[in-house]
């Protein structure tokens, strides 16, 4: 459990994670023992086992003595099961662990079943065989598995800030929320816990007011506005009063932030204003796929340490449910899987391949706790404090039920946050920024357009007004298109100052 495992962090001399290594080679297996002991010795276990059913039995008994896995690696071929089969019972017993294939350089074989084995969650990566050393490719990527496996045990350990509130409240929620965006390490006390009881003593604040959030140092906040949190930890360069820029972006996002690296590096002076912190959606992804230049896909904070945090809350045996069926749910569904026992993802429609990738779909029919209901939407709920129960419609049938329900997380679309725009920005009927081609009706230029071209395709219905990434009416939502769209924009903006 990941709460056992909070508990075994606070105490460095016992928190040695294992790094399990499997390989019926006895030669291969030396050679990845070796690397092992000589770079991680000093803080982690190196357990090696030499054929795939001993591998698992020692995952059992390390289960069963409470003991953390942090990387498991497999070689692809042994005789009585593969890496990858053997990679994906891992995930019976330590979902959390990461999983790394090693295989011959020339097995073409096992080539082509790799980009399967990723999408469907079997192994995290792939690597060649070890050869004499130096073997830095093996390092890194044992590194980065290190790095991201104890991200949130270092988030405990090395806590800057220190939250304590009722469990379940939303601004408990928020305020943590802020402090993952920003990556703030930070530790949360449940009010009724000695922990909390003893911190609110330490800096002299009762629980009548909650949240209070001690600050490094030891100031405490109580009830604070994000603001004021953010203020501690983001020394943003405020811009004096009468200065001027080429270009103002409004959303630090992917497509603001890429507007902005692209304007600054051709000359242009910018302005970002961001309201909340820097990143966007992809700060609240557990990962984004579909990069182009990161294999592995490249993982969003929020969603990771929250669940974390929030797998030691639940019980065991309780119901997640995720409402959505759009990629950012699935993603969602299979995060959670690692942490809750049971997930069902709720959509309201009767397919799921309309509205999410295909590897996406594979993957969740290849998870055992990861439910789906077709054809159903939530109507209700209710609970003492907290969630405790949703109640659920089937649209065929119209039968409604009430189901135990420890959380549920909505995933059914963002919205575009765009009601602050003067009306001469048009925007459709949802919110989102017209551009382009877009504000032709019939060809014809819109109203109280005044120049004698048409607009740019970025450009909104105001001359020099550009909208990009997930606001602009009829983009694709991704992080590619968004950076794509920030990048060219900058030309436009270009043009659009050449002819002032
Ligand atoms: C859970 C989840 C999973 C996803 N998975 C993937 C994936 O695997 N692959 C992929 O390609 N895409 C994925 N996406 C989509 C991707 O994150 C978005 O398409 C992308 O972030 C859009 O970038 P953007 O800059 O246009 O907008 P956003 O990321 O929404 O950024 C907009 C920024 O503007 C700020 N802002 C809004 N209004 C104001 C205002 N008035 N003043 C100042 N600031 C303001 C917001 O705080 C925000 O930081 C996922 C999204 C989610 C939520």
């Amino acid at each position: 459990m990941p709460g056992d495992a909070m508990k075994a962090a606070h105490e460095p001399n016992t928190f040695r994670p294992v790094i399990l290594a499997v390989d019926d080679e006895p030669e291969d297996l030396g050679r990845v023992e070796r690397e092992l002991r000589k770079r991680y010795e000093a803080d982690y276990r190196v357990v090696c086992e030499g054929y795939a059913e001993a591998g698992l039995q020692k995952l059992r008994d390390l289960k069963v003595a409470e003991a953390n896995v942090a990387i498991v690696i497999a070689a692809q071929r042994m005789s009585r099961m593969n890496g990858v089969e053997f990679l994906a019972r891992v995930r019976e017993t330590y979902p959390l662990a990461k999983r790394l294939l090693l295989i011959n350089p020339m097995d073409r074989e096992t080539a082509e079943l790799l980009p399967g084995a990723m999408t469907l969650g079997y192994i995290d990566f792939f690597e060649f065989k070890l050869g004499p050393p130096p073997n830095e490719r093996f390092h890194r990527v044992v590194t980065d598995f290190l790095e991201e496996w104890t991200e949130p045990y270092r988030s405990e350990i090395h806590a800057l800030v220190r939250v304590v509130g009722e469990r379940w409240s939303r601004r408990v929620h928020e305020a943590s929320a802020l402090l993952e965006r920003y990556s703030v390490p930070y530790s949360f006390y449940p009010v009724d816990s000695e922990e909390g009881r003893a911190l609110l003593e330490e800096v002299g604040k009762s629980s009548e007011r909650l949240p209070v959030v001690v600050m490094p140092g030891g100031r405490a906040l109580v009830d604070p506005a994000n603001r004021e949190v953010a203020d501690v930890f983001v020394s943003a360069n405020a811009p004096s009063s009468g200065q001027t820029f080429d270009v103002v972006v409004i959303g630090g996002g992917p497509a603001g932030l890429a507007a902005g690296v692209y304007g600054a590096s051709e000359g242009l002076s910018i302005l970002i204003v961001e309201r909340e912190a820097i990143g966007g959606q992809a700060g609240s992804s557990s990962l984004i796929r579909n990069y182009l230049g990161f294999a592995r896909g490249i993982s969003g904070q929020k969603l990771t340490y929250q669940a974390f945090q929030q797998a030691s809350l639940f019980l065991k045996g309780q119901e997640v449910y995720v409402v959505g069926g759009a990629n950012s749910a699935g993603q969602a569904a299979m995060h959670l899987s690692k942490y809750a026992s049971n997930v069902t993802l709720l959509v309201r429609s009767g397919s799921l391949e309309a509205s999410m990738s295909d590897y996406l779909i594979k993957e969740i029919e290849a998870t055992d706790n990861v439910r789906v209901r077709l054809n159903t939407q939530v109507v209700g709920g209710g609970g003492e404090g907290r969630l405790e129960r949703l109640v659920l419609k089937d649209s065929a049938s119209e039968h409604t039920e009430t189901v135990p329900a420890a959380a549920l997380f909505v995933l059914i679309g963002a919205v575009p946050r765009t009601e602050w725009l003067p009306e001469e920005v048009v925007v459709d009927g949802r919110g989102f920024v017209l551009t382009g081609g877009d504000l032709l009706s019939d060809g014809r230029l819109p109203e109280r357009w005044d120049l004698q071209r048409p607009p740019m395709l970025l450009e909104t219905s105001v001359p020099g007004v550009f909208a990009v990434g997930d606001v602009r009416h009829g983009s694709v939502k991704r992080v590619a298109s968004a950076v794509g769209e920030g990048s060219i924009a900058i030309q436009m903006v270009h043009g659009h100052l050449g002819e002032t």
